[in-house]
């Protein structure tokens, strides 16, 4: 049974306000949020902040993705290095905050901008990372829907965290009964801007890791994150995604074709081709599944259920 929605949450028990931190730099911004740095003044810790504006988030129709942002974090918890944590959340008039771990390095994808591709030693520390946290998230019914180096944040020790999961799909019900509710009440009349009929046209995610079965038949499993987990291991040895048209028409096609080939400065390992080339499968039912990239060949050395190797062993070097 649901918990009444009068019963609040630990976050909310906490009665945490901006009042509380003090804000420092503004790390970055997203369609209608900006994330600034903060010191938890009673703690001395840094947090990253981000502050939403409710009046955008109703203007572009958003509130179900922020609604879904802050379930699935909540549903996450506080139970993986992988996974962003959420650690607060409250609201002024005008805007929503969300207190997170704040990920000193940025985005994965700046990483692999900075050196052009991954080593492979380091390549493979950060795929036993996603994979571990990914198989985490599906174990909690969560499919993630939006995989990709944007969405993977770097941590102070550069360990990876998962993060972005306005996209979600919550299998099992919608558990944020028990949750502070968003007050979107005194903002006065506004109206979305975006029509019924352009959402219908749209899709989740992001069209160069987007799978086939998702353009072809609008089906997304968990078999849609096992495929963007090709498309990253892959751009970690090659620099870039392994479908990328001029226009997201020509992307598209190349995707719903299987379309790809090689074309790193280095020559791949043959293990590492292999495994791409089964988890690049345009048949959901035949891609490989995460436990069958566990046990593959690449990753045959891999202590899977040492948390500490996995996590907090010390990174490889990063050059090609
Ligand atoms: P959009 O909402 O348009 O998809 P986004 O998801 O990047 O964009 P935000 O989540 O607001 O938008 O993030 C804005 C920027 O702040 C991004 O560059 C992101 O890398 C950075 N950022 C977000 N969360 C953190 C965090 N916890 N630690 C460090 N940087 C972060």
């Amino acid at each position: 049974m649901s918990m009444p929605s009068t019963v609040p949450s630990a976050a909310m028990a906490k009665k945490r306000s901006a009042r509380d931190y003090q804000f420092g730099t503004r790390i970055g911004e997203g369609s209608y949020s900006t994330v600034f740095s903060a010191l938890d003044i009673h703690t001395n810790k840094t947090y990253a902040i981000k502050v939403l504006s409710k009046r955008h988030i109703v203007k572009e129709d958003k509130i179900k993705y922020v609604n879904i942002e802050k379930t699935t974090l909540h549903r996450l918890g506080q139970q993986h290095p992988g996974i962003v944590q959420l650690y607060y959340t409250f609201q002024d008039e005008s805007s929503l905050f969300f207190v997170l771990d704040f990920a000193e390095y940025g985005e994965l994808l700046s990483i692999i901008r900075k050196f052009g591709s991954l080593s492979e030693p380091v390549s493979k520390y950060y795929m036993c990372q996603i994979l571990d946290a990914v198989k985490f998230i599906h174990s909690k019914g969560v499919i993630h829907r939006d995989l990709k180096p944007e969405n993977i944040l770097v941590a102070h020790d550069f360990s990876l965290k998962i993060t972005d999961f306005g996209a979600a799909k919550l299998l099992g019900g919608n558990d944020d009964s028990n949750d502070e509710k968003i007050d979107y009440n005194g903002l006065g009349e506004v109206t979305p801007t975006v029509s019924e009929k352009d959402r219908k046209g749209s899709f989740v995610g992001t069209a160069e890791y987007v799978s086939p079965e998702l353009l072809k038949h609008n089906m997304c499993g968990f078999e849609a994150d096992v495929w963007a987990l090709g498309c990253i291991l892959y751009q970690f040895f090659n620099g870039v995604p392994p479908f990328k048209g001029a226009t997201e028409y020509l992307t598209f096609e190349k995707i719903i074709n299987v379309e790809y080939s090689y074309r790193s400065k280095y020559p791949l390992p043959q293990d590492v081709i292999q495994l791409i080339d089964k988890i690049l499968v345009a048949e959901p039912s035949q891609r490989l599944t995460i436990p069958q990239i566990m046990s593959s060949r690449w990753f045959q050395e891999v202590p899977w259920d040492d948390l500490k190797y996995i996590w907090h062993r010390k990174v490889p070097r990063f050059e090609p």
